[in-house]
């Protein structure tokens, strides 16, 4: 990178600032990625891309898996290179193939449906509730099919699902199998159990948007020890990540904590951001169009590992910041007028963000948010299959959700 490219990366970060200000918005508001990185995460990024033979350990792998099993109190965890391949693994080591049904949420990232399609198995989609936007209960009941075999229920923002323990109830009553989607809830707990552990399996994410990040990254765990065999085997034999991706994470990772974690330090953001270039891939084009990537199952590379360590060990702290944040926001709802979401009875939430129904026509409008909410609202999610269209009918609570919630952010820059 030469000094011409960074007068003129400083020169576009100004023009940006610029225009925030004209706009009488904060020049480094609240971000949907990477709230949780420090100086230690960028400095074990600085590490690995100086030395990247530094990283040439499993050592390091193993020991945010055993640190994330012991965290969470399950027995075993799994890492691999996202949530929606975790996600993937758990399934298969559940056995779940061609003619078997996976009963999901209408209301979802696509890239859960595209991981249970992966496995061969027939998607069945019910609709959710609008107190935490997980599975409604009496809805999945209807939709159950002698083929059923997998219940996929999910906990959303960072809440715990309204119907939790109706749905372990009936999985448990008709024999099904229930896989926890945890991707925006780690650390989440009901009746002091972290969510995942009363499940058949469970996945998480460490994806950038999520509560704690590695960039890419995700981890799987089951309860019954021959499953976790199973997902042992399968990470023992996953592939590699392509050591240009895992550059892109980690100059992804500095360039993000400088722009977002940083407010003093604009410059150092657009130069970084500029040196970073386009970035890892979050989600890719194939992936779209419903497509499952041929080099998929990937292990969660050892320099990423390490930031999960490192970002593992600060996560209880970002969720009690979260939640005294989601206590003023419960605060301005009942001044505005606005509904709170559900906390259930007996759980600890981690809002990884508030989630509040607006008018539809409100939902993407970001001028409007600003002067409402003081902040960007975020939008998840945009579709049943965020963010691709669906053509899926018959969920008037996720079409609802669709049309109307927002989200807003827990984790504020420190002014
Ligand atoms: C992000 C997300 C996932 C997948 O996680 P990745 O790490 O991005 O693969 C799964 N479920 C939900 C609800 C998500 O938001």
């Amino acid at each position: 990178m030469s000094l011409l490219a960074d007068a003129y990366a400083l020169g576009k970060g100004q023009a940006q600032n610029l225009r925030q200000v004209l706009r009488g918005r904060p020049l480094r508001p609240a971000s949907f990625v990477s709230m949780t990185l420090d100086p230690d995460d960028v400095a074990i990024a600085e590490r690995f891309l100086a030395n990247p033979a530094d990283a040439d350990s499993r050592a390091l792998v193993e020991e945010f898996e055993s640190g994330f099993a012991k965290w969470s109190g399950a027995p075993s965890a799994f890492a691999f290179a996202s949530g929606r391949e975790s996600l993937h693994a758990a399934l298969s080591a559940l056995g779940i193939g061609p003619g078997d049904e996976i009963l999901l949420p209408a209301f979802t990232c696509v890239v859960v449906p595209n991981a249970c399609r992966a496995t061969g198995a027939q998607l069945v989609w019910a609709d959710i509730e609008l107190e935490t936007f997980g599975l409604d209960v009496a809805d999945v009941e209807r939709r159950l099919t002698p083929r059923t075999r997998v219940i996929l229920l999910q906990h959303v923002f960072g809440l715990v699902c309204r119907d939790y323990a109706a749905l372990l109830e009936l999985a448990a009553r008709r024999g099904l199998l229930v896989v926890e989607d945890c991707a925006h809830s780690a650390g989440a707990r009901w009746r002091g159990v972290s969510v995942g552990l009363r499940a058949d399996a469970a996945f998480f994410s460490s994806e950038h948007t999520k509560s704690f990040n590695t960039i890419l990254g995700g981890v799987a765990m089951a309860r019954d020890p021959a499953v976790s065999e199973r997902l042992a085997s399968l990470a023992e034999r996953a592939p590699a990540v392509d050591a240009r991706q895992i550059e892109a994470c980690l100059r992804e990772l500095i360039a993000e904590y400088w722009q977002h974690k940083a407010p003093n330090a604009w410059w150092r953001g657009s130069i970084e951001r500029a040196r970073a270039g386009a970035g890892p891939e979050h989600l890719s084009e194939p992936e779209k169009r419903g497509e499952w990537p041929a080099n998929f199952g990937r292990r969660l590379p050892e320099a990423l590992a390490a930031v999960g360590t490192n970002q593992l060990a600060k996560l209880d702290a970002y969720n009690e910041r979260r939640r005294a944040t989601a206590r003023r926001w419960d605060a301005w709802c009942a001044r505005h007028g606005y509904a709170r979401p559900l906390v259930l009875a007996e759980s600890m939430p981690t809002f990884l963000r508030y989630p509040v129904l607006v008018e539809p026509e409100r939902k993407r409008k970001g001028a409007w948010g600003y002067a409402e909410f003081g902040t960007k609202p975020g939008t998840w999610f945009t579709s049943h299959t965020h963010p691709v269209p669906s053509q899926l009918s018959g969920f008037p609570r996720a079409d609802d959700a669709v049309a109307r919630c927002i989200n807003l952010p827990c984790i504020l820059p420190a002014e």
